[in-house]
């Protein structure tokens, strides 16, 4: 650290992303990418010419991209906000509308404690249930940012969207944040209610079922105002946020929905696959609906079940926060992957 760091962040503790290490080849299951390739049709556009485009920059109203999710998910451009990445827009939305401070789960997303932080907003950490569920009645009434993954993560465990709308309803004077990253894994989306609530963002990713998170794209839907909010905070710190090349790829993303609805499918199956097989071990898998899973066995503990799965070549996630530090959040690769960690696993602890 230098002397020169402002007094406000030099005890703030930065986010830590998964790890990508470059030591060995591993089965890569830490950190809920796809295990599949985008679209062949994505894969043709990039070509010599778009990078030679690269000396333009790239649009700054995203239009085109904003038209075509508008499309496919029935909303208004004027509805859809596209983002560095969903990170980007989880980080816009504490820097806008965190005046009021801000409450989330204890067990979620590690980077809104970091947003809070960074910002100096006064956040609450509401306990899940002992179960990890969200007891919604606890969000409702705040007036503060609500903030809340559904599915959540790294439990995969997901809110009912009535729960979402007596929480959004009972805070009118502030907005809530629902995180879509992982809705597209069976989750039950709550889009539909950004055309009743003017006080909903829903964001949403390209990192996992678009098979993009290498591209950094995110967006979210909102009301025309707070999407305008968006946009202000946008071009007050980074007018291009999204390169000319990610652009495009995530123009012929949504163009190929098919291929993505199927990797989907085939996701969902292999989830249930690895539970099935995981629930003969004995091992505690919470329900998820997302592409990953959260496990814990009883013959060993969490963090040695990670370094010893490591030392094997396969990576999954561990945190040490106590309450969660006996389980390891495993993504769902392909089945041949996953084949591959149940019989390490089985080797490990039998
Ligand atoms: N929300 C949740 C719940 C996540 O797990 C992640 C992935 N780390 C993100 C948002 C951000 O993903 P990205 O910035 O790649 O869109």
């Amino acid at each position: 650290m230098s002397r020169f760091l402002k007094e406000q962040y030099r005890s703030m503790e930065a986010y830590t992303p998964g790890e990508q290490p470059r030591d060995m080849q591993y089965i890569k299951l830490n950190t809920n990418e796809s295990p599949y390739p985008p679209a062949p049709s994505v894969v043709e556009a990039m070509n010599a010419e778009q990078v030679e485009l690269l000396r333009l920059y790239s649009d700054p109203t995203a239009k085109n991209l904003k038209e075509k999710l508008a499309g496919l998910y029935g909303v208004r451009p004027e509805n859809v906000f596209v983002s560095n990445g969903s990170d980007e827009v989880l980080n816009f939305a504490f820097m806008a509308f965190g005046g009021q401070g801000a409450v989330f789960p204890d067990i979620s997303y590690g980077f809104y404690e970091v947003f809070a932080e960074l910002y100096a907003i006064n956040a609450e950490k509401i306990p899940l249930e002992s179960d990890f569920s969200v007891d919604y009645r606890k969000y409702c009434g705040k007036n503060q940012l609500v903030v809340i993954a559904n599915p959540n993560a790294p439990t995969g465990m997901t809110i009912p969207v009535w729960q979402i709308e007596e929480i959004v309803k009972s805070n009118p004077d502030a907005v809530v944040v629902i995180d879509e990253a992982y809705v597209d894994f069976g989750g039950e989306t709550c889009l539909p209610l950004v055309k009743k609530y003017d006080n909903l963002l829903v964001t949403r990713t390209f990192s996992k079922s678009r098979c993009l998170a290498g591209g950094r794209l995110g967006y979210a839907f909102a009301s025309p105002e707070i999407i305008a909010d968006l946009e202000k905070i946008k071009y007050s710190t980074n007018p291009y946020n999204i390169n000319r090349l990610t652009l495009l790829l995530g123009e012929k993303t949504v163009d190929a929905e098919d291929y993505y609805q199927e990797k989907c499918r085939k996701i969902e199956e292999t989830r249930a696959w690895t539970t099935a097989q995981l629930e003969e071990l004995g091992i505690t898998v919470l329900p998820s609906k997302a592409n990953f899973i959260f496990m814990k066995t009883d013959k060993m503990d969490g963090g040695e079940l990670y370094k010893t799965l490591k030392a094997k070549g396969i990576l999954v996630r561990h945190f040490t926060n106590p309450r969660i530090c006996q389980f390891n959040r495993v993504t769902i690769g392909t089945k041949k992957q996953m084949e591959t960690f149940i019989d390490t696993l089985k080797e490990v602890i039998l």
